[in-house]
């Protein structure tokens, strides 16, 4: 067996457009690389590898794709860990199979994540065919209009039907588990017996990890009736844990080491937004807020974040939108961990409406011109403004002065002093 940190060796640094280039002639397209499928015969090249995502995909017959791992079990006929030491080979990493130190019960436990994996694969597989019933007519239309032809496929978003049971039915017929599946939140038992699908009528996008195994999902309804949420998320399971799962992590790794930078936003559709505009080293947070388990992750790959609050309509009386408040939380927390903050923040929509980065950006340039301004000067701006009471300030000033010595940095602590003093006394730089 594999460890998780070996894998990680190899996705790091084995390169996607190096290794599937041995096998095919690749042609630069825009940011991406082209060729013929290697897995089917064509003469138009429809096989495309995205160097930043790690990712290939075909977009003609097969349909398929995945990181670099999958393609060379494809291309030599491998299993996944022959095609981990084929890598590992290659760019010289030690790699050591574990399998003989593990105790029955680990081996239990890592059987079972698997079989997981392989539930969430079939269900992705379910509902990406769905979308070619005439029921998925709207779910179609919307994730064209929403984030065009390529993203959608590459990431494998599909649609579950509005039946109570086409999941269930096919998912029990072929043979899957029903415990599994409920743990997976996919089916839920019914009072009288038999089960029923737990997503109905909602184009389903996947919650991958590092490895790019589907742990979970957020489903978007289509049915538009009053009263559903907009999105619903996969339950806590063996695979899926809201505070330590980082939705688009998968796609983001390779740029934020590049960058040295991540981009944090609020939510999955922020996340898919920039993704599909190239700003892959975007990534969101599903559960409410920011934790410390998951800014650990982020830090092998990169020192720096960026967060991009959603722009919320400010209350009568309130200071800031809930947007606002969250990052100021979360860049905290982040400084805690050791990152630089930074923030990019959006306008308010016209007439005091909410904006995020999935309704404000879209495209490059109206990200790119959206100002960085460093994490504590922006703060600042917010604790120091001129209509705060003395109290609000004098509680400001104790937080910043927190902040300023976690940079630990002599230079760029007087930078800040002298930039502090001016937004103290005159609200702005
Ligand atoms: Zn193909």
């Amino acid at each position: 067996m594999i460890s998780n940190s070996d894998i990680e060796r190899i996705l790091d640094r084995a390169d996607i457009v190096d290794v599937v280039g041995q096998f095919v002639q690749l042609q630069r397209a825009g940011v991406r690389y082209k060729a013929c499928c290697p897995f089917h015969s064509e003469d138009t090249p429809s096989f495309m590898v995205d160097q930043a995502r790690g990712l290939w995909y075909c977009f003609g017959a097969c349909k398929e794709g995945g990181n670099v791992i999958k393609f060379v079990q494809k291309i030599n006929n491998m299993n996944f860990p022959e095609a981990c030491h084929w890598l590992a080979d290659k760019y010289g990493i030690d790699i050591e199979d574990k399998n003989e130190k593990k105790s029955p019960d680990e081996l239990k436990a890592i059987r079972k994540r698997e079989s997981m994996f392989a539930i969430n694969s079939y269900a992705a597989d379910f509902f990406i065919s769905n979308l070619d019933k005439p029921e998925a007519d709207a779910a179609r239309a919307k994730i064209k209009q929403r984030w065009g032809e390529q993203y959608p496929q590459e990431q494998g978003i599909g649609y579950a039907l509005p039946s109570w049971s086409s999941f269930a039915d096919a998912a029990l017929k072929a043979g899957y588990s029903t415990e599994l599946m409920v743990e997976c939140g996919l089916i839920r038992q019914r009072k009288e017996g038999g089960y029923y699908d737990f997503y109905r009528d909602r184009i389903m996008i996947p919650i991958r990890d590092r490895f790019r195994n589907i742990i979970g999902w957020t489903a978007r309804d289509m049915s538009e009736v009053e009263g559903t949420p907009k999105y619903l998320n996969s339950c806590q399971s063996e695979i899926y844990d809201k505070s330590d799962s980082i939705f688009g992590i998968d796609n983001a790794i390779r740029q934020a080491a590049k960058e040295e930078k991540f981009y944090c936003v609020e939510g999955a559709p922020d996340v898919m937004r920039l993704q599909s505009l190239g700003i892959n080293n975007t990534i969101a947070s599903l559960g409410a807020a920011w934790t410390k388990k998951q800014f650990y992750q982020l830090k092998k790959y990169a020192t720096s974040i960026c967060f991009l609050p959603d722009a919320d309509a400010v209350k009568p009386g309130e200071q800031y939108g809930t947007g606002i408040a969250a990052v100021i939380k979360s860049g905290q927390l982040a400084m805690e961990c050791g990152f630089s903050v930074s923030v990019k923040e959006i306008p308010v929509g016209d007439g005091n409406t909410k904006n995020d980065p999935d309704s404000y950006c879209t495209n490059r340039t109206r990200f790119k011109d959206l100002e960085e301004v460093d994490f504590i000067t922006w703060y600042a701006g917010y604790a120091f403004k001129a209509d705060g009471t003395t109290e609000d300030k004098s509680s400001a000033v104790t937080k910043i002065a927190q902040m300023v010595a976690m940079v630990g940095d002599d230079v760029k602590e007087q930078m800040y002093l002298e930039q502090l003093k001016k937004i103290y006394n005159h609200g702005k730089l």
